[in-house]
């Protein structure tokens, strides 16, 4: 079996260097918020051309961090599509605000910017729930269309915050990911395209005021110093070690991008007819998280390709709306059609950056041998 992720191939790339930096760690001892913590924060800024980067413990508490730094909470109404991972909208009640599920593009798998206005409007008239903000999820490594998305938040005053766990590295019409919307997150759980040897993850912005705040959550709340304490917060730092790990892989980073872009292309060139690959939005450059194409008879092919041992995985077979903790909160008046149909024809071919191409042939042969 050919791997579906493969980390080893990278880390034999940079073991050397990755040693050094764990190593520097283990002498200086600071293991909590030691002083690669603030050069990787320094590096998120330069990478992502952003002001204020702030690095956490997770995605899920980038998340959760975000909407606290914004004040939202009991009685507010977020937006996020339903077609997404668990935490985007985990996150939502956390805060004990109310996700409202907005169905997804059929071609990019990203939020519909159709099914939002529809959902805003819907939960303006009701009176119920207070809209406040927008999670619109970069799905599979490609950005939301974020033009669309910013005019919206505008005219119905939303904030908008970016979950950008499986798009960092991303870009839009000459912009990093990091920089769309009111806030953006991300996460570098080991699989993710940036990722470390364990639970990490990080919040963007360009406004200080916010950014204090999401410093001030991470960290208990903390105010002026240790044990002045100004609101109920979180222990949700990045480990010093993580952090050194993450600055010596951001190194090769960009090297990394470029090859997932050289792979998708090329599994996008010879992808036989009966596939759609997801499709990449005029002036948008994905980090291909996952390369995911829709299927007619998914089981089957999944099921070939298993047997010509090539791993594929489904991203995601049952959507939020139909969990049992969300089953209740709303959903976009028109319902989410495409969200259904897709969680019954989507899945994943093996990608990182490290496939040759002998394998991408054999996963590319094997897609056309099936009939
Ligand atoms: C992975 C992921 C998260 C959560 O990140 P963790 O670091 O695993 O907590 C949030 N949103 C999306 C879309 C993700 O893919």
């Amino acid at each position: 079996m050919i791997p579906f992720i493969d980390l080893n191939a990278q880390q034999t790339l940079i073991s050397t260097d990755l040693n050094k930096a764990i190593n520097k760690v283990l002498e200086h001892g600071q293991y909590i918020m030691g002083p690669e913590v603030g050069e990787f924060e320094q590096a998120l800024n330069d990478f992502c051309s952003i002001e204020n980067s702030i690095s956490c413990a997770n995605g899920t508490d980038a998340l959760v961090l975000a909407l606290m730094a914004l004040g939202i909470g009991e009685g507010d109404a977020v937006f996020a599509p339903s077609f997404t991972f668990v935490a985007t909208i985990e996150a939502i009640r956390l805060v004990n605000a109310i996700p409202v599920f907005i169905d997804v593009d059929k071609d990019t798998f990203n939020i519909s910017t159709t099914s939002l206005e529809e959902a805003i409007n819907y939960i303006n008239e009701s009176t119920v729930y207070k809209p406040k903000a927008i999670i619109p999820v970069d799905l599979f490594g490609q950005t939301a269309d974020y033009i669309k998305l910013e005019e919206l938040a505008d005219f119905y005053k939303l904030f908008v915050i970016s979950d950008a766990a499986q798009s960092f590295g991303a870009e839009f019409k000459g912009k990093k990911v990091g920089g769309f919307g009111t806030i953006t997150t991300t996460s570098f759980f080991p699989a993710k395209p940036l990722g470390c040897y364990g639970d990490g993850g990080a919040v963007f912005t360009n406004d200080s005021e916010l950014a204090e705040k999401v410093r001030s959550y991470r960290n208990h709340g903390q105010g002026q110093d240790r044990y002045d304490n100004v609101r109920v917060g979180l222990n949700s730092r990045l480990d010093t070690i993580q952090a050194a790990i993450l600055l010596e892989k951001l190194k090769i980073f960009p090297s990394e991008i470029a090859s997932r872009n050289i792979i998708a292309q090329n599994y996008t060139k010879h992808l036989p007819e009966n596939l759609n690959a997801q499709s990449v939005i005029n002036e948008a450059k994905s980090v291909w998280a996952q390369y995911t194409v829709v299927s007619e008879s998914r089981d089957l092919i999944r099921e070939h390709l298993q047997h010509n041992k090539i791993p594929t995985a489904v991203y995601y077979p049952r959507p939020n709306h139909l969990q049992v903790p969300y089953e209740k909160f709303p959903v976009s008046p028109n319902g989410l059609k495409v969200t259904e149909y897709l969680q019954e024809r989507v899945f994943s071919l093996p990608m990182h950056p490290y496939i040759d191409e002998n394998t991408q042939d054999m996963i590319l042969t094997a897609l056309s041998g099936f009939k």
